[in-house]
Parts: structure tokens; C-alpha cells; sequence
């Protein structure tokens, strides 16, 4: 087994000698601490027959427990100045793709189909950069990509967004969006001290397995998407509100907006933090004859 590249002694000398600087703007906080990277990569259940998807490499800290565990790993870097440091410091493994590429632009499915091919397990684990964690997460989750699940490090006040449960403070339409493709959980708290640089924020590990089939069916999902966030528009007002000001034409539309209530089984005066999944897709259904 080789050195691991997280120590903070080996973290420094390899900043060292490639003269690298961090770019907060690309949120790069490395992580410094073998334990806590064996602990993640623990979370993902990987196997030789599984491959790994990881954004953000840094300069390999993660990507290596990946190579060690999972039979290939795909990690897409967007910054130019780390891929000799990569070359470098992952060359004892053969089955790493590193692509040079923004992830929100590249085309992962393609990808998927030429790098990751006779891979029926494919787990994305990734320290994500956490200026971009929901565009990266919400891409991965609706582009129907053959993928089990996701173990991700994010801050940890949008990790406990992602996976609250309704009636708490932290549900809205971002743990609807999430929750509709996957169950989610926080997996482990991670102290701010196993980052080089520190980030100003705490940190959590994110489980997201994907559902067999949707916990709602329902009968346009673009439009249950954006009833969810009528809903929670302006958290103080009610259900009924919220989808007056929201919806097009929706003060006209009040009577409407009454009667789909009423079918779907939902009090005007609730808020939209009280209403589960299953309750949304009723309503969008309900109401989607109103406004189509
Ligand atoms: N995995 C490493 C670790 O844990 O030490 C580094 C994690 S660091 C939080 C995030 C990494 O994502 C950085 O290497 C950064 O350059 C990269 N990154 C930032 N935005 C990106 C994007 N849009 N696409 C791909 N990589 C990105």
C-alpha cells in the first residue's frame, strides 16, 4: 500500500513542490485526514465490480481510497493546474480517469457509457466544492444516469436541508427535489479541522440511495417541481397563499386553487412544511388540470 497522499505533511510537501495555491472560488478545501477518508469511502459500499464518480479530485486525497476500493474511478477536475499534480501523485493507480472538464458542463452520460462500461454499480463520492453542491447534485439526480446512489461532503446546513423530514424547519423544496429520486441521510459530521484550508462552515457526509420508483407518481413532474416551490415561496404564508402568488394567474384562480385543495385532501391553511411527498404529488395532480 502506498503512502497516503492526506497527511498533512504529504499534503504540504505536494502544495510545495507544484507551488499550488488554493482558489476559494473553486471551494478548495482538501481533506487532511486518512481516517475520515477511509470512514466516507465506507459509506459506499464499493466493491471491485463497483466504479466511482467523484467531482472535484483536488489533488487525489479521496480519489486514491476510490482506486484502492472500486475497480475504476472517473473524477472530473475543473482546475488546470491540478492535472500534473494528479499525474504525479496517482500514478501507483491504473484505474483512474481524470477529466479536465467544469462537471456542470460536461457530458457525463457519454461519459458514463465509454469510461464506465460493464460497470452495473456506479457510486458517485466526491468532497464536493461547496459553491456549486446543488447544481451538481440536482444535474447528477435528473439526467437518469445508471447511478446507485451518492456519499458526498457538503456543508452541513445543506445536508440537513437536503435529508430533513416534513414538519421540521429545515424541509422545503430542496429535500422534495432530492427525496423524490433517492432516501436520504446524514451519514457523518465532519469537523472543520481535517480541511486544508478550513472552510468557514461545518461540514456533513451525505447517503443518497436512489428509489427503484418514485415514492409519488405523478402526472407531470416539471410541474409537481414547481408547486413544491410555490409552496414554500414564503414559509410564514399558507398552502393557499403561497400558490395565489405563485401559480400564473393564480388570484383569479382562487376558486380553482380551493377545489384542487379540497380533491387532493389538503387544509388551505397548512403550510407547505407540513406536507409529505405523497401529499405534494395529490395536490400537483389536483391542480394540474387548473393550470395546463
Ligand atoms: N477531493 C479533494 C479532497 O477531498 O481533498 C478536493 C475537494 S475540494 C472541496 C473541491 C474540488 O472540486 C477542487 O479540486 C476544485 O478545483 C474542484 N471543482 C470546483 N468546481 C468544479 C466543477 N465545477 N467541476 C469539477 N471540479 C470542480
Amino acid at each position: 500500500m502506498h503512502k497516503d497522499i492526506a497527511t498533512p505533511i504529504r499534503t504540504q510537501e505536494i502544495l510545495k513542490k507544484y507551488g499550488f495555491s488554493f482558489k476559494k472560488s473553486l471551494g478548495q478545501n482538501f481533506l487532511i485526514d486518512p481516517n475520515i477518508l477511509r470512514n466516507i469511502v465506507g459509506h459506499a459500499d464499493l466493491t471491485k465490480d463497483s466504479a466511482a464518480i467523484e467531482v472535484g479530485p483536488g489533488i487525489g486525497a479521496l480519489t486514491e481510497h476510490l482506486a484502492r476500493e472500486a475497480g475504476k474511478v472517473m473524477s472530473f477536475e475543473i482546475d488546470q493546474r491540478l492535472l500534473p499534480v494528479l499525474e504525479d501523485t496517482l500514478s501507483p493507480y491504473d484505474n483512474v480517469k481524470i477529466v479536465h472538464s467544469d462537471v456542470l458542463k460536461a457530458d457525463v452520460k457519454g461519459l458514463i457509457d465509454s469510461e464506465l462500461a460493464g460497470f452495473k454499480d456506479i457510486m458517485v463520492v466526491a468532497n464536493l466544492p461547496y459553491y456549486v453542491t446543488t447544481p451538481i447534485l440536482m444535474k447528477l439526480l435528473t439526467e437518469n444516469l445508471p447511478l446507485r446512489g451518492f456519499v458526498v461532503m457538503m456543508q452541513k446546513e445543506v445536508a440537513d436541508r437536503i435529508s430533513a423530514k416534513p414538519g421540521t424547519k429545515a424541509y422545503g423544496s430542496l429535500s422534495i427535489a432530492v427525496q423524490y429520486y433517492c432516501t436520504a441521510e446524514v451519514a457523518m459530521i465532519v469537523p472543520k479541522t481535517v480541511f486544508m484550508p478550513q472552510p468557514n462552515v461545518d461540514s456533513a457526509v451525505l447517503k443518497l440511495i436512489r428509489h427503484e420508483e418514485p415514492p409519488v407518481t405523478v402526472i407531470d413532474e416539471e410541474f409537481f417541481f414547481s408547486v413544491t416551490r410555490a409552496a414554500f415561496a414564503q414559509r410564514r404564508k399558507t398552502l393557499l397563499n403561497n400558490l395565489q402568488s405563485q401559480l400564473p394567474n393564480g388570484k383569479a384562480k382562487k376558486e380553482d386553487i380551493l377545489r384542487a385543495l379540497k380533491q387532493a385532501g389538503v387544509e388551505p391553511s397548512r403550510r407547505g412544511e407540513t406536507l409529505s411527498i405523497a401529499e405534494f404529488g395529490a395536490l400537483a395532480d389536483a391542480l394540474h388540470p387548473y393550470f395546463n
